[in-house]
């Protein structure tokens, strides 16, 4: 057998793969695994998840909850995710038509964007993004048209687009916009100003918005979170994904969700069924028992979450980072400039190697790299002492170079 395989089998492949590469975030990992190094790049917490949620995983699969539950989600978790939606947002939604539960918001979010475009549609995506965004547009035949968040001047200060580019952006093909607020990677938590002006253009444009809310309960300094469809005028044009994930610290558990007007809903439930037929179905039984855990879940989780940033924030400071200060989500977005590295592949690739800390390049974030090369993410969702492990090897970094 030849070792040369590739351009024998290069034939084979789909021209839509060459357009993407494999996720940064996730090879960050590997890679952080390979040297070592204090995981501060995929956002997955190293500790426990509620001992009550987990208890309820392992009654369902005791209780024989072991076959797919119905395609869409099981009624125990569509509910209590129509309980909360009301709750928390004063969002009515009906479990039986509205709501598709997938495996996590990253399914949700293909399954949505796979039912909703056709060839050629435009999608608006605010930029920094998650990099999810830009392979989930290119899959489903859809051309991201990206509108940029700036940096704030000072710390302090908000990521900001500019209402004319942003217009700007909407074209007679625009199908959707994604929003992701809280936002990763840059924390910012849009304002009712900022998603009315959004909810303008939608109207005017009659464009969807296909909003991620995964972090809604991660937020900060007394900031609230909206949902777009809670907005006069955008229940019938939103698509709301959340999931588990962040709120109860189970990224791998594999639970998220759709929620969408009866129409849509049925177009999501198709793309998914075929995709996937279903989330696991014992722990949709214990995503039900999540979402009943009382108000005081929500504040403990918030304020612990805030703990952890301002231990990471200063670390990163002293190191030599300049911090943007996150509203929301559980990541930090840096300005690398004062190491005078030429670009952020290379100051991770350091990071990762000499220093021992794996951290995201800012460029996995925006479409043109040249954007995010002195940029770079810290992940906070961690331990005490991982974050202090962290900080003590930052502090080789000032004086390396
Ligand atoms: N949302 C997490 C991040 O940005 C990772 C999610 C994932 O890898 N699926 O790091």
């Amino acid at each position: 057998m030849s070792n040369n395989v590739v351009p024998a089998v290069r034939h084979f492949l789909s021209d839509k793969v060459e357009h993407f590469t494999e996720s940064v975030i996730r090879d960050m990992t590997r890679q952080a695994l390979l040297h070592g190094a204090v995981n501060l790049a995929q956002g997955f917490p190293d500790f426990p998840a509620p001992d009550e949620i987990k208890r309820a995983a392992q009654q369902a699969i005791a209780a024989d909850v072991n076959q797919y539950a119905i395609t869409w989600g099981s009624k125990n978790l569509r509910q209590a995710i129509a309980r909360q939606m009301q709750q928390w947002q004063g969002i009515s939604v009906d479990p039986e038509t509205q709501i598709t539960v997938c495996c996590g918001s990253t399914e949700a979010m293909i399954s949505t964007l796979l039912a909703v475009c056709n060839r050629g549609d435009e999608v608006v995506v605010l930029e920094p993004f998650y990099e999810n965004y830009g392979p989930d547009a290119i899959l489903s035949g859809a051309k991201p048209v990206f509108v940029k968040l700036r940096p704030p001047q000072d710390a302090d200060g908000e990521w900001a687009f500019d209402e004319r580019e942003l217009r700007a952006a909407f074209h007679p093909h625009t199908k959707a916009v994604i929003l992701n607020t809280p936002n990763n990677p840059t924390g910012k938590v849009f304002s009712r100003p900022e998603l009315e002006l959004i909810r303008d253009l939608c109207v005017e444009f009659d464009v969807l918005a296909i909003t991620d809310e995964i972090y809604e309960h991660i937020i900060y300094d007394g900031t609230k979170h909206i949902s777009p469809a809670s907005l006069e005028g955008m229940a019938e044009r939103t698509v709301t994904i959340n999931g588990m994930s962040k709120t109860y610290s189970v990224t791998g558990w594999r639970v998220g969700w759709a929620v969408a007007p009866p129409e849509i809903t049925n177009a999501i439930r198709k793309v998914h069924d075929f995709l996937t037929v279903g989330a696991p179905a014992p722990m949709q039984e214990a995503g039900a028992a999540a979402l009943s855990l009382p108000p005081t879940y929500y504040q403990t989780l918030a304020e612990k979450y805030a703990a952890r940033r301002d231990r990471l924030m200063p670390a990163l400071t002293e190191a030599g980072f300049s911090c943007f200060r996150p509203r929301g989500a559980y990541y930090v977005m840096t300005d690398i400039s004062s190491f005078g590295f030429d670009n952020d592949l290379e100051f991770t690739q350091y990071l990762v190697k000499e220093i021992g800390v794996a951290a995201v390049p800012g460029s996995s974030f925006y479409n043109d790299p040249r954007d995010g090369a002195h940029q770079v993410r810290f992940a906070f969702c961690k331990r005490d002492e991982t974050l202090d492990e962290a900080a003590r090897r930052l502090k080789k970094l000032s004086t390396t170079r």
